[in-house]
């Protein structure tokens, strides 16, 4: 089938993620440019494992890369396909290019290889393989051997890449590589190319990292008389420092970001701009993603992933999101910074409404809202030392006797009532509002004061203050 870049007929695109580790989000964003490449054009969208590295391979991490792309939204149409179950498949292509002389059998041991490499490395030369069995025809009968390529002596092997333009490498420059072990199992190199040429892939969009590998791939196309596909490699990502990303520097994990409470539409949108740009524009939702990918919008030098801007992505996604949506993304955090189920009651769904104006993540979110849902207040000791002092407290009490008889418990009653204390008291309105913070919260963050008596309700509220006045004056806070 050839693709048809203008309508998008007959576009398939792949993720081809091998399960060795977590979802890197460097393979998030190859995942999510091609799902977009796909869902724009109207094409296909495959999920293959790479798992052929058995050693390196885990359930475990292919159970965490399906839960990361679900969690971001990537939906797949046809897989997940593992390339373990396709070694047959493998094994006939190594036959059959054995069958056409596109392959040959090399006997050449490990060992034998190395000195002559290291020959080759003294006399200034640079190593690609020599071609000692080239010629030899051996058959299979020949004793232990691997299957190599056979690459013409030169010749480019060229690709119009989409994103870097004209690339490719010079035959002679490569040299017949391995694409069978002595065992008989399939590189990957190989096995990629088949799988591709099986599956119909019009389009392979991956990392520039694998640009150097492309050459090869071009000449295994060729020697399977199969017609390469496009072909778009994506620059790759710098940390904050400007420098390559490290797994080990920086944060790279698309779990890490949840952890930290980061909203998955606020992390898809990160890391679609992590090189591709549309105009000026820096906010898309999945559906904008999915309308407006192009190749035409990636850019050849390095992304860099910028903490700032996902902070304001993550501080806008959570400003402007349905309440019914956010509180269910809230909960987990919730539950996690309390240690225990919590029902989320119209008051803390009232309390996270007040609080996401200030919270720039879940975790800030859920730890701003947390003390609603206990049933203690668990006092922050430099707080509750400067706020709750035993002259605090007599206030404290005098003001909880006034509230108790308020007409109503809404913002004007509640003013007049905390008016009328400052005034008295000739303080100012922070002296008889900051201590009924503590009182309430046991800390000094929250929405503003009448709104939290509110959210609170009146008995609870009555409750909190009398107690920590009871315990002010006796001066339990003060030590
Ligand atoms: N399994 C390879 C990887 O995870 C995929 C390479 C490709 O996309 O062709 O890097």
């Amino acid at each position: 089938m050839t693709a048809n870049q203008q309508t998008g007929e007959g576009v398939r695109t792949r993720f081809a993620p091998s399960p060795t580790g977590f979802l890197h989000i460097g393979s998030a964003r190859t995942a999510l440019f091609n799902w977009a490449y796909a869902r724009r054009t109207g094409g296909t969208y495959v999920l293959r494992v790479e798992d052929t590295d058995r050693d390196r391979s885990t359930e475990e991490s292919e159970r965490q890369l399906l839960e990361g792309l679900a969690w971001l939204g990537i939906d797949w149409d046809e897989g997940p396909f593992r390339q373990s179950e396709r070694g047959a498949r493998h094994r006939e292509a190594v036959a059959e290019l054995l069958e056409t002389g596109q392959a040959y059998r090399c006997i050449c041991t490990r060992d034998e290889l190395e000195v002559r490499r290291q020959e080759t490395i003294a006399a200034g030369g640079k190593w690609t393989y020599d071609g000692l069995c080239r010629d030899r025809e051996y058959a299979a009968d020949c004793g232990e051997h691997t299957v190599r390529l056979r690459l013409p002596e030169t010749g480019w092997l060229g690709w119009d890449d989409l994103v870097f333009g004209p690339s490719g490498q010079d035959a002679s420059e490569i040299g017949d590589r391995i694409i069978a072990r002595a065992d008989g199992t399939a590189l990957y190199h190989l096995a990629g190319v088949v799988d591709d040429l099986d599956m119909d892939i019009s389009h392979v969009i991956r990392g520039a990292d694998h640009q150097p590998n492309t050459p090869l791939h071009v000449a295994i196309y060729r020697a399977l008389d199969a017609d390469p596909p496009e072909f778009a490699h994506v620059p790759l990502i710098l940390g904050d420092t400007g420098k390559k990303l490290s797994k080990r520097r920086d944060p790279v994990s698309v779990q890490h970001f949840r952890d930290e409470g980061y909203v998955a539409d606020a992390l898809r949108n990160w890391i679609v701009r992590l090189g591709w740009s549309h105009g000026d524009q820096e906010v898309f939702s999945r559906d904008e993603i999915a309308d407006l990918f192009d190749l035409e919008g990636v850019g050849r030098s390095g992304a860099r992933a910028d903490a700032d801007k996902l902070a304001w992505l993550n501080h806008h996604y959570i400003q402007h999101m349905d309440l019914a949506e956010l509180l269910p993304l809230t909960s987990p955090y919730l539950e996690r910074s309390l240690g225990k189920p919590v029902e989320t009651s119209p008051a803390i769904a009232k309390l996270v409404d007040l609080n996401r104006l200030r919270g720039k993540t879940l975790v800030e979110l859920a730890g701003h809202t947390a003390w609603l849902a206990r049933d203690e207040v668990v006092f922050d000791p430099k707080a509750a030392r400067k706020n709750l002092t035993p002259d605090a407290g007599v206030l404290l009490r005098d003001l909880a006797a006034r509230l108790a008889v308020a007409p109503a418990w809404d913002e004007a009653s509640l003013a007049a009532v905390f008016d009328a204390v400052a005034a008295e008291r000739e303080v100012k309105m922070g002296k008889v509002a900051q201590p009924v913070r503590v009182a309430l919260t046991g800390g000094t963050v929250s929405p503003g004061i009448y709104e939290t008596l509110e959210v609170v309700g009146r008995d609870l509220s009555l409750a909190r203050i009398e107690d920590a006045a009871a315990r002010a004056v006796k001066g339990e806070f003060s030590s």
